[in-house]
């Protein structure tokens, strides 16, 4: 799918769509997805201090640093976010979702409930969140297994984590029950299309209704909508 923006959307303000869930209930499938279809959603790469995982690549999932160099980053503001995760940190870098939101797209987010947290307080105005649960607590431990990438120590510390990421649904806008791919991913779809309409999104919407009024009123010749002023950029909506 495209972009699929039309002439007179000149100017738009993206949203920062956080989705959050416990280890194994298709998050990142779902993000992923979402991405690849839409060409106005950039995808938040995070910091980690945790190892990669088999067959995960530098600044694909994950940007993997030490703790000294994740601290650096702390200390120099760098991070929108940041938390402690199954002892290791996971933090959100500032620059690339400001050039994205700078540029009018929107961004997604992959994170735990303390970074959705964060980043709904700081912009709340902008921020989307939706939690993705599994249908039944043994279907994340098959989807664990099955990965079959962490040890069974690890896997019992992320389902031990999964439980306390649960327990914060309720802080999220949109809940999903990942019991079929397809059926949540039109979920996530339908929120993210009808997020984007929000007018408040759509900062063109005032200028573009003056114009079909002043041709309503007789005061312009018609409203010609492919002649719209071509499409500049945006706003940043993150507060330091
Ligand atoms: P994993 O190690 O399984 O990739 O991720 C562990 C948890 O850390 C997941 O819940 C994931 O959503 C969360 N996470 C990943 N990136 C970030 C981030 O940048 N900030 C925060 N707060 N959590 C993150």
């Amino acid at each position: 799918m495209t972009d699929d923006l039309k002439p007179w959307e000149t100017t738009r303000r993206g949203m920062l769509l956080l989705v959050s869930s416990p280890a194994g209930a298709g998050k990142t499938s779902l993000t992923r997805t979402l991405v690849a279809d839409h060409d106005s959603l950039i995808l938040s790469i995070s910091a980690t201090t945790r190892d990669p995982r088999p067959g995960e690549e530098e600044a694909r999932e994950y940007y993997f640093r030490t703790r000294d160099e994740f601290e650096a980053m702390i200390a120099a503001g760098e991070l929108l976010e940041y938390a402690t995760v199954n002892g290791n940190y996971y933090g959100t870098p500032r620059e690339p979702v400001e050039t994205a939101l700078e540029a009018g797209h929107d961004v997604i987010f992959d994170i735990d409930w303390q970074g959705a947290a964060q980043i709904a307080d700081k912009a709340p105005d902008d921020a989307v969140s939706v939690f993705i649960l599994p249908p039944a607590w043994g279907d994340l431990e098959r989807r664990l297994r099955a990965r079959a990438q962490d040890s069974e120590a690890i896997m019992e510390a992320r389902l031990r984590l999964g439980q306390e990421e649960v327990q914060h649904w309720h802080l999220y806008d949109y809940v999903i029950v990942n019991q079929n791919f397809d059926r949540a991913y039109a979920d996530l779809g339908h929120i993210y299309r009808a997020e984007r309409i929000k007018p408040q999104r759509n900062t063109w919407l005032p200028g573009f209704v003056e114009r079909l009024l002043a041709e309503a009123s007789g005061e312009t010749s018609p409203h010609d909508p492919q002649g719209a002023p071509p499409r500049t950029t945006m706003m940043l909506p993150v507060q330091k």
